[in-house]
């Protein structure tokens, strides 16, 4: 049979999704392969065909055994003889399937990961003809992945072991270095298909928690989202059930979904969510198989602990490609919580380093200015525009703050600072240097003889670990993990110290400030109609001299706005509604040279008045 013949007789589908066809030949045709697809988007197909059409028995690697038993008895629907082998069997079954196994009726056989490398299981395989390994969710091998196991490292076993029998690994969520260490560890030579990440139907928006952000939830599902379905992830068991009972007390169709709920109580709850239009409030022990297609906004309470968790989160809302929304709410308390739980954890030290990176990545993403679509494709290794116009970022500009100065001040300390051991210093000891402080270390090291030394005394260590951070997310300064997370310039971090590019970094408490009261042409005096006019005259010319329309240059409004404003610099014009650092950088300088001559003018037309 063909593969399309599978697909249609076994699973009733008339044409296959994305590059499932291609991952099929591919291994069918013997080759290793790694796919990266985004949940839902129908990565098992790419394993249980081949499944069929190859001759062997085809080992499916998974991590939890709920999924395993899913999976099994869909296929047990649809005529396909799959198994499972796991820990909640009893003996007897596990033999029963063993015989099954050898007796070669079963195609295909889910088994945990350290199931599989145990020793009687590697005794099985050896002895029938295994056709394919499919590692799922693989990246649980890395370490720099955000969901590392380490029963997955032993899994190096099979391309020693095995090596003529081709692999599959899969996954939602890899960014580069993830990639790499799953093809080092566990694939050949493989094919690799990359599908899109972006999500273009959701729209993202992050706040900063204040203490109102449950009525603003409350009011966000009432007035725009009453009977529709939603997810509200908390990071504790008892915040699901405050915030529960919040929004149950407003009148709000509202369930709870944690682990330690009562295993009926929790499945009725999972099946009722599936069956009407409800709320669920969750940790994040509610996700793995969920694909209910019309959730319409996925809200979290805190902070996830990586990208890659806040992606695959937001990707259970809006499967049915119809409008839907992620809102997040985050705060330094998290971080702090967060940072603890993973300091305290049994991880070794590495793995601890890199799960506090993927922490401050996803707070940098929070706290940035730009496109937040972009900031997520890029992260992930894919190329972007530069703005979506179907996020916060995008619709609504934060008010910014231009750092390029003290970018530029950071930047420079950690490069003289690294310059004198030749490796690097942490980002405590660094920011000690720029602010001055003449502790034992710096002392010692002679770093207050540093010419970065102290020239950052006027802002805050918080304030400087902020900047750092969004340093490291846009990929200016290194970090080495391995080595005590001493930080280096990057090389791209040449334009910016150059100047050749703008950096801006978010003032706090921006959202308030964001929604600014909208200016009309009537609040502008005398005065400021003359400047209005010359900035639409200016308008005018640059439009017809780029050969653009004049709304793309500055609408109306945003004109008004600067008016009022009168900037005599660039950086006057940050928060601005309408005006993103592009356009700053973009127009700035001639608008500000607008404003300037104006106000020289209306000088000179005071003074000639006062005769
Ligand atoms: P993933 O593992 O990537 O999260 P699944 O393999 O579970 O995704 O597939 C998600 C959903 O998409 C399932 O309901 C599956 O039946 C469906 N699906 C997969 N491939 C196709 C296809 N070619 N046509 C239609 N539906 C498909
Ligand atoms: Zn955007």
């Amino acid at each position: 049979m063909t593969s399309e013949d599978i697909l249609k007789r076994y699973f009733g589908y008339e044409t296959f999704r994305g590059f499932q066809k291609e991952v099929i030949d591919t291994i069918v045709s013997g080759t290793d392969a790694l796919v990266l697809m985004p949940t839902g988007g129908g990565k098992s197909l790419c394993y249980q065909i081949p499944a069929l059409m190859l001759d062997g028995l085809t080992v499916v690697v998974s991590p939890l055994i709920a999924l395993m038993k899913d999976q099994v008895d869909m296929l047990a629907d649809v005529g396909i003889e799959a198994r499972s082998l796991n820990s909640t069997q009893t003996f007897e079954d596990a033999c029963d399937v063993i015989r099954e196994i050898r007796s070669g009726e079963v195609k295909l056989l889910y088994v945990a990961p350290e199931r599989l490398v145990s020793p009687r299981m590697l005794a099985l395989l050896d002895e029938i003809k295994v056709s394919l390994f499919a590692v799922d969710e693989a990246h649980c091998i890395s370490v720099w992945g955000h969901d590392f196991r380490p029963e997955y490292q032993q899994l190096d076993i099979l391309k020693n072991r095995y090596p003529n029998v081709p692999r599959l690994a899969l996954t939602a969520t890899a960014d580069e270095q993830t990639r790499n260490e799953i093809v080092s560890r566990l694939l050949n030579n493989p094919k690799v298909f990359l599908d899109s990440f972006d999500r273009p139907n959701i729209r993202y928006r992050m706040y900063e928690k204040n203490k109102g952000f449950i009525q603003e939830i409350i009011d966000f599902i009432t007035g725009e989202h009453m009977h529709e379905s939603g997810i509200v992830y908390c990071a504790t068991r008892n915040k699901t059930q405050a915030v529960a009972s919040a929004l149950k007390a407003a009148g709000i169709d509202a369930l709870v979904y944690h682990a330690g709920l009562e295993n009926e109580q929790r499945e009725a709850n999972q099946a009722a969510f599936f069956e009407r239009d409800c709320v669920m409030v969750a940790t994040i022990a509610f996700g793995m198989g969920i694909d209910k297609p019309d959730v319409r906004f996925i809200i979290h309470v805190d902070m996830p602990k990586s990208i890659e968790s806040f992606f695959q989160e937001t990707g259970r809302a809006g499967r049915d490609g119809k409008p839907a929304e992620s809102v997040l709410y985050y705060g330094l308390e998290d971080l702090m919580t967060q940072r603890a739980f993973i300091e305290q954890s049994d991880a070794d030290d590495l793995h601890k380093q890199v799960s506090l990176h993927k922490l401050e990545s996803m707070l940098a993403l929070a706290e940035s200015v730009t496109c937040r679509r972009a900031q997520l494709l890029t992260y992930f290794g894919e190329e972007a525009a530069e703005s979506c116009g179907n996020c916060d970022n995008c619709q609504n500009p934060p008010v910014a703050r231009d750092a390029q100065v003290d970018a530029q001040k950071l930047l420079s300390c950690i490069y003289r600072c690294s310059k004198t051991n030749g490796l690097g210093f942490g980002a405590s000891h660094v920011i000690n240097v720029l602010r001055g402080e003449n502790n034992a270390k710096v002392f010692e090291r002679r770093h207050d003889e540093l010419p970065t030394f102290g020239i950052g005394r006027d802002h805050t260590m918080k304030y400087w670990r902020r900047v750092l951070r969004q340093l490291i997310t846009k990929h200016y300064v290194n970090v080495n993990y391995q080595v005590a997370n001493v930080l280096t310039v990057s090389e791209k971090a040449k334009t910016l110290l150059r100047g050749q590019e703008p950096f801006f970094i978010r003032v706090e408490g921006a959202k308030k400030l964001a929604s600014q009261k909208v200016l009309n042409h009537e609040d502008l005096d005398d005065a400021e109609q003359r400047l209005f006019s010359l900035l639409r005259q200016w308008r005018r010319e640059c439009a017809m001299e780029n050969a653009i329309a004049a709304y793309n240059i500055f609408p109306d409004a945003t004109l008004i706005q600067i008016a009022k404003r009168k900037p005599e610099q660039p950086s006057d014009l940050v928060g601005i509604s309408g005006i993103g650092e592009k356009r700053i950088e973009r127009y700035g300088d001639a608008v500000c040279r607008i404003v300037n001559r104006w106000r020289e003018n209306e000088q000179t037309l005071a003074f000639s008045a006062m005769f």
